[in-house]
């Protein structure tokens, strides 16, 4: 898979992501975050694709402003942040940081929206380095296991891991998850030091150290997703 640039007569930037496919026909695609891919078969330099966007833009039109539309929309602040379990409002103010409030929610600079996304994403990331650490230790003096490492992931696919080599990363938007879940994690990933499966004995030492293993399941398969907020 490699990256093509195209710019649209409207000035939109778009990296398109172009796989090589045996079909004959070149074809474009965008998914719901506005990432746009297209097929074409081998035959088809980079030269004469750009071409081919290029003589076929008018054509494509409707395609291109969904695409861009899609592509805006993942840029712009999201309605409410989560933190700690809840989802907060917030207001634009004449400071120049993040301010939270349990009872007012959150209040941001008067910074453009990709600025404001920017430190609303360091902020949280920086009360995932202590809080959610600390909870991992806490956990692991409790438990008497004690991960390789410890530290934040940001990956797309899982909330916590275990490995022997590397230790226990977790995912720094756990952040937005109340503590039970944030402690179930914890909990789940350090078991792993002692079982590296999902069998028996792995669940019955969890649930040891835990009564919310189903209610930290519930809760992230309901707003988990929605902890991905800032992408
Ligand atoms: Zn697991």
């Amino acid at each position: 898979m490699s990256l093509i640039k195209y710019t649209t007569s409207h000035g939109w930037q778009f990296e398109l992501k172009l796989r090589r496919t045996a079909q004959k026909n070149i074809i474009l695609r965008v998914d719901h975050l506005g990432q746009v891919r297209i097929s074409a078969p081998p035959s088809v330099t980079l030269a004469k694709l750009q071409h081919w966007l290029t003589v076929n833009e008018a054509k494509f039109s409707h395609f291109w402003q969904q695409a861009w539309q899609a592509q805006q929309a993942r840029v712009d602040m999201p309605q409410k942040i989560w933190f700690r379990g809840q989802s907060y409002t917030y207001a634009i103010s004449q400071g120049d940081k993040i301010v939270w409030h349990p009872l007012k929610g959150f209040s941001l600079p008067n910074l453009s929206t990709a600025q404001q996304r920017e430190l609303m994403v360091n902020w949280l990331r920086m009360q995932a380095q202590s809080v959610l650490i600390e909870r991992l230790h806490h956990w692991s003096r409790i438990m008497q296991l004690e991960p390789k490492a410890v530290a934040l992931s940001q990956a797309k696919t899982f909330w916590g891991v275990c490995r022997s080599r590397t230790g226990i990363r977790l995912n720094w938007r756990l952040i937005g998850a109340p503590d039970h879940v944030i402690d179930y994690i914890c909990i789940h990933e350090l078991s792993h030091i002692q079982h590296p499966n999902h069998g028996a004995a792995f669940w019955s030492l969890v649930a040891r150290y835990t009564t919310e293993i189903k209610p930290a399941k519930m809760w992230l398969s309901q707003y988990g997703q929605q902890l991905f907020q800032f992408g």
